[in-house]
């Protein structure tokens, strides 16, 4: 049973042989996919409050510090985004900001927005205006507000980290496993296509990384809702010391990541923080989203590559780079779809994976509709500048 579980009457265990049979798994176990695919995306971290304090995160800010994007900016940033050719507007913060964050709390107020989640799905519904499809990581969630914010996402993730109970995690409001695992969960009950992830280094045991990799497989394969897995190494930086993983520990994992995983469950690492080109043999077959416009807000002082940096990478591994939409192709409606990509199995209790109004953007005459339902069925405009 996995720390925190109790609270969420969590359902989910991983079979001992299953954990040790994957720990066996190396490099040469796997084989090299046969693509490698990434979003363009435009990055908006919505506010930097955070009811947590991990001890590897630069991301949140202490309360009276906060930012808070204004509607009207980050209408500005997806216009922006979208004018550069992404698909994709990523939402991003840590965790509901708690009564600390009073000044988060009075703005939300005066803008007409009763929380963080409202303003999110009206944050959503700019996105789709400019023409973007809207992928949300807003921390954990509840069913029901699965339920809400489903309705205007194209997908949504959060990271798992880990299922051990981790000092990292550090403080009196501290997110445990459990927590994490329930809203993996509420996703695949919302129909939610689903990112998640594991974080290495930051005290987890190997054994806590093949269990992490099999409880995400029991969840996916309870829903069908997982899209991709990030394997990502932690960083150091200015607020921890934790070494960056040495590269022989990410070939194995991300080994072990695509032995645990279905086929149809992408592997990914993000290239502005991984030995990518070091990897791909490993079974990567995604990079991720990269921004041509935006910092990596999680990381800044780790600089997306550019195209011409992400074809190294794929011509490393001598496999062909793709662009994808935020949600992978067999979520999508059938008319947008690649000939030879199956349907997703039905979502638990909807009629559709995606909601009306994402797929009524794509659908749109526009020249966003266009440019997403090109990426959408494999040939968008990958363009590499040579000047
Ligand atoms: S890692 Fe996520 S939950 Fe933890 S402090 Fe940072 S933003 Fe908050």
């Amino acid at each position: 049973m996995f720390a925190g579980a109790d609270a969420y009457d969590l359902d989910v265990a991983v079979a001992e042989r299953d954990v040790e049979r994957l720990l066996s798994v190396g490099p040469d176990d796997v084989d090299t996919a046969d693509r490698l695919t990434f979003a363009r995306n435009v990055f908006i971290p919505l506010t930097t409050a955070c009811r947590y304090t991990c001890t590897y995160c630069t991301y949140y800010d202490v309360p009276g510090e906060a930012s808070l994007l204004s509607p009207e900016e980050v209408r500005e940033r997806c216009r922006v985004g979208a004018d550069a050719g992404c698909t994709e507007a990523l939402f991003t913060f840590g965790d509901e900001p708690d009564a600390r964050y009073t000044a988060v709390h009075e703005t939300l107020a005066e803008w007409g927005f009763e929380s963080i989640h409202d303003y999110l799905y009206r944050a959503c519904e700019i996105a789709l205006e400019e023409g973007l499809l809207p992928h949300s990581n807003p921390g954990d969630l509840t069913e029901a507000q699965f339920a809400a914010l489903r309705e205007v996402n194209a997908s949504m993730g959060v990271m798992l980290e880990t299922t051990a109970d981790v000092d990292a995690h550090s403080g009196g409001r501290r997110k445990t496993p459990g927590q994490r695992l329930n809203t993996i969960r509420a996703a695949g009950r919302q129909g939610v296509p689903f990112t998640t992830g594991i974080l290495v280094g930051i005290g987890e045991e190997w054994r806590d990384r093949a269990e992490s990799l099999l409880a995400i497989r029991a969840l996916h394969e309870r829903h069908g809702h997982v899209q991709e897995v990030i394997v990502q190494n932690v960083v150091p930086n200015e607020r921890s010391d934790f070494p960056k993983p040495d590269l022989a520990t990410m070939r194995r994992v991300v080994a072990m990541a695509r032995a645990a995983l279905p086929e149809e469950v992408s592997v990914q690492v993000p290239p502005n923080l991984s030995p990518a080109a070091e990897l791909v043999d490993c079974g990567v077959d995604d990079l991720g989203g990269v921004s041509p416009v935006t910092d990596d807000y999680i990381n800044p002082a780790y600089e997306w590559p550019d195209l011409r940096e992400l074809e190294a990478v794929a011509d490393a591994g001598g496999v062909p780079l793709r662009e994808r939409l935020p949600t992978y192709a067999r979520y999508l409606p059938d008319e947008c779809r690649p000939a030879g990509v199956a349907p997703a199995r039905d979502p638990d209790g909807r009629e559709a994976w995606i909601p009306a109004a994402v797929r009524e953007r794509i659908a749109d005459g526009d020249v966003h509709g266009r440019r997403l339902r090109a990426v959408a069925r494999g040939d968008g405009p990958l363009a590499v500048r040579s000047d």
